[in-house]
């Protein structure tokens, strides 16, 4: 019997017996990711490991005390794909580096770091390279810009970061652009014309157009100006919990007629309503304290009480996002975008990269099907990959 038709009978199987352990669910979501690469759309390890080990000293032994990342963590996890975050802080557009020379360093640090690693790592530019890495036994590396500061307004610095292997650039982080709107801004503006021109050279050349961080004007434009799909690297579903990063289900419902994916984060503050409440309530926490004449010490004191009631996210609620946006969208425009690395909190139960399985196994349980559970683990990641691909090189073919 195909390997295949064995696993999809083993999971049936699976999704009619009650009585199976969670170990048992972990070992037929481990079997599936030998048939699928798990392709996860964020991980920001590159600038933990800058921050600690600076630019020459490029290896996951630096990020210690030990972070969410590291090779025995990638294998456990059976992590096929990852689109490693070359992350630009907002702060570059005041002072210090140029944001492009910035995130030029970037993406040569996720270079090294792959090459230091040739057993495990490889560097993937498209969804071809993923497919043949994943057959090699190797976990593909690939370059997410995070922050569109990083073109520093350039087209010809855009189409460079395409020629040295970007796939996807997140328009905005924190703070907006002249060009695009943030998450995080009042203002209800979203791209501008030359916002627009961006997100058709990004389709001609191929970068995924990320619309993590952006508003709800931005992301409604993007939309509506794309002519590839565009992902979500890193976002949530705002029905569920009320975070700005969170995807609202107005926009969620433009995805399928672009073909886009939404790639779940497991931030706590984006997957538990408890947890955003808690965290946005420690601002006027304190400053309902101060203004009460507490001096900082007595702040302190008052803080560290009140965080060790801090509650906690789980496991089954980053599932409960992933089971929302397939009801709502369809399961082939979902996927996961743990943001791992880049959070200080995690979920209990997903505390690194090597619990991807035990998330696998929590949507098994809960009777998916092994197509199914494919596509969320890497399909539609790859799907959409190979579609800009192709629209770029129509693009080009035309020569829009
Ligand atoms: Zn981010």
């Amino acid at each position: 019997m195909p390997k295949r038709v064995t696993l999809a009978l083993l999971v049936l199987v699976a999704a009619q017996s009650p009585g199976l352990s969670a170990q048992d669910y972990r070992a037929r979501a481990v079997a599936i990711l030998k048939t699928v690469p798990l392709i996860d759309g964020h991980n920001d390890i590159p600038d933990a490991i800058r921050e600690r080990g600076g630019l020459d000293s490029v290896d996951f032994a630096v990020a210690q005390p030990k972070l969410m990342t590291d090779i025995p963590k990638l294998r456990a996890g059976a992590v096929g794909g990852q689109f490693w975050a070359a992350y630009v802080p907002v702060t570059t557009m005041d002072s210090g580096p140029h944001p492009a020379v910035y995130a030029l360093e970037q993406i040569d640090l996720i270079k090294l770091l792959c090459a230091k690693y040739p057993r495990d790592l490889a560097m993937a530019y498209s969804a071809a390279d993923v497919e043949r890495n994943f057959k090699a036994g190797r976990v593909s590396c690939l370059i997410g810009i995070e922050g569109g500061h990083a073109i520093e307004n350039s087209l010809g610095a855009l189409r460079m970061f395409a020629a040295l292997g970007v796939r996807y650039m997140t328009l905005t982080h924190w703070r907006s652009l002249s060009w695009a709107t943030a998450s995080t801004d009042t203002a209800r503006r979203g791209l501008s014309a030359f916002g627009r021109d961006v997100v058709h050279e990004m389709n001609r050349l191929g970068i995924l157009v990320d619309l993590s961080h952006v508003n709800d004007g931005t992301m409604s434009d993007a939309l509506h100006a794309a002519h590839a799909p565009v992902m979500f690297s890193h976002s949530s579903a705002r029905a569920l919990t009320h975070h700005s990063r969170d995807v609202p289900d107005s926009i969620l419902r433009l995805v399928p007629a672009n073909g886009g994916i939404v790639m779940v984060n497991f931030n706590p503050g984006f997957v538990s309503e408890e947890v955003r409440v808690y965290e946005d309530s420690i601002g006027p926490r304190t400053r309902a304290l101060r203004a009460a004449g507490a001096d900082s010490a007595a702040i302190g004191d008052s803080l560290t009480a009140w965080q060790a009631r801090a509650p906690k996210a789980t496991l089954p609620q980053v599932a409960d996002h992933i089971d929302y946006i397939r009801r709502v969208i369809g399961v082939d425009h979902v996927g996961l975008g743990s943001d791992f690395d880049g959070i200080t909190e995690v979920p209990v139960g997903l505390e690194d990269v090597s619990k991807f399985p035990d998330l696998i196994a929590e949507l098994l349980r809960r009777g998916w099907s092994e197509p199914d559970v494919q596509k969320v683990a890497g399909l539609n990641a790859l799907r959409v990959l190979r579609a800009a691909e192709r629209v770029a090189s129509e693009m080009r073919g035309a020569r829009h």
